[in-house]
């Protein structure tokens, strides 16, 4: 029994020596970051001090100093410590004065090393108190503005900005800065918007977190979208399905797999745009002159038709036509709309074979149901090359080009960019 004992007490403390040694030997000082770490800020800014250590945050100290006067703003002690401490905090109760400062982070770790006290992390960051917020002043004058369509405004901003831009319900429309200082933004009145609810606004964001958004004139007109009916037969379907039964296997009957890429396949390609959307150039690709549009091409279907989908006289889906659809010969020569870079190729679901070209400004355009794919992503087009052939993939019914033009990952009315002087008058002309 004695013996057991002894055993016992032994493992015990080879057990406490094992423990001590490990507890001791972090000799590493805690990790920590501030976000966002910006050389001016304003009082109401959310900061987030992270800090990260292996045998656990004990402490954090953060305060500020200006003029030799120390304000501490978070004195914090953890126990147990903590493997992470996340520390979101502002400098609304600091007392700081506009102009410069220091803000001091002092972390510690629970590690018994340095005699107990534990190893620590010191952030100093000198910044600039800013409460300026930036002021806006419109410099653009008529705004008019179609449900579906697009408008330009060109504004200056007293100071510099970390973004600036339209928003539009929940949609943002980013600003761009032109050679001459100012900046424009193309913005949008989506399709499915509803007139009462659009009401733009102009924003802007300094560098020290200062916000500012106003109003501006514009005239806004509600569009009356047409409203068709059309029939899937079963030949369609025949032809159409096969191409997307490896996208959903489960579904046999054509007619449901029909419904689900109509509405779910859709809802992704939709998704996708926006996706794409942001893979835009901050440098404006196109030359300011109108988008091509097909040659020789009759128009079928318009942008904003809304479509009843009818299946053996039942009502199946519901849904919308954004995009134009133009018809020439088969297999017709497809020309770049506008100069820009090709940012996708490939198969985009309900669209078929597409090519989407990005022209700068969150402004891009995309081809669909193609035959034949003849350009790479990454070149940079000119307006007028060819990128492709016309054809029936996706859901075509018979060999046309469905063209979109998209601002912002939202599709917009592709009429307004064919025309000369609806592009002079509503966008170029604000630029100069
Ligand atoms: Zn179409």
């Amino acid at each position: 029994m004695g013996k057991i004992l002894s055993i016992l007490f032994l493992l015990v403390l080879v057990g406490a020596g094992v423990g001590a040694y490990f507890f001791t030997r972090d000799m590493t000082p805690p990790e920590a970051a501030l976000t966002p770490d910006r050389a001016a800020t304003g009082s109401k800014r959310e900061f987030t001090l992270t800090a990260r250590d292996a045998s656990g945050v004990k402490a954090v100290k953060i305060s500020v100093l200006q003029a030799q006067k120390e304000t501490v703003i978070v004195n914090k002690t953890f126990e147990p410590a903590q493997r992470e401490v996340v520390e979101k905090f502002t400098l609304e109760q600091a007392g700081l004065r506009e102009g410069q400062f220091d803000l001091n982070m002092v972390v510690t770790d629970k590690s018994v090393f340095n005699f107990g006290a534990g190893n620590t992390t010191r952030i100093s960051k000198t910044m600039a108190l800013d409460n300026r917020a930036p002021v806006i002043n419109v410099l653009s004058q008529a705004h008019i503005i179609k449900q579906g369509g697009a408008c330009g405004v060109v504004y200056q901003v007293n100071k510099d900005v970390e973004r600036s831009g339209v928003i539009v319900g929940d949609m943002f429309f980013p600003g761009y800065k032109l050679d001459t200082g100012n900046y424009a933004c193309i913005f949008a009145f989506p399709w499915n918007m509803d007139p009462a609810r659009f009401q733009p606004r102009l924003y802007a964001e300094d560098s020290a977190g200062n916000e500012r958004s106003i109003t501006f004139r514009y005239q806004a007109k509600a569009t009356k979208f047409k409203h068709d009916s059309i029939n899937v037969g079963d030949d369609f379907l025949q032809s159409k399905m096969p191409q997307f039964e490896t996208i959903y296997p489960d579904i046999k009957d054509p007619a449901q797999l029909y419904i689900k890429v109509n509405r779910d396949l859709r809802k992704e390609n939709v998704a996708k745009l926006v996706e794409l959307s942001k893979n835009t150039s901050p440098k404006m690709l196109w030359d300011g002159g109108p988008f091509l549009r097909l040659p020789n091409a009759a128009p079928r279907a318009a942008f904003g038709d809304g479509r009843t989908y009818m299946y053996k006289n039942q009502r199946i889906d519901e849904e919308t036509h954004l995009g134009v659809d133009l018809a020439s010969l088969e297999n017709a020569q497809v020309p770049a709309a506008q100069s820009g870079k090709v940012i996708f190729t490939g198969f985009f679901g309900i669209y078929g074979n597409a090519v989407v070209i990005d022209h700068g400004w969150g402004l891009q355009t995309i081809y669909s149901h193609l035959s034949q794919i003849s350009a790479k992503v990454g070149d940079d087009v000119k307006k007028g090359e060819i990128i492709g052939n016309t054809g029936a993939t996706g859901l075509a019914a018979g060999d046309h080009l469905h063209f979109g033009i998209i601002l912002g990952g939202i599709e917009i009315q592709p009429i307004e960019w064919w025309d000369p002087h609806w592009i002079k008058d509503n966008i170029t002309s604000k630029f100069q």
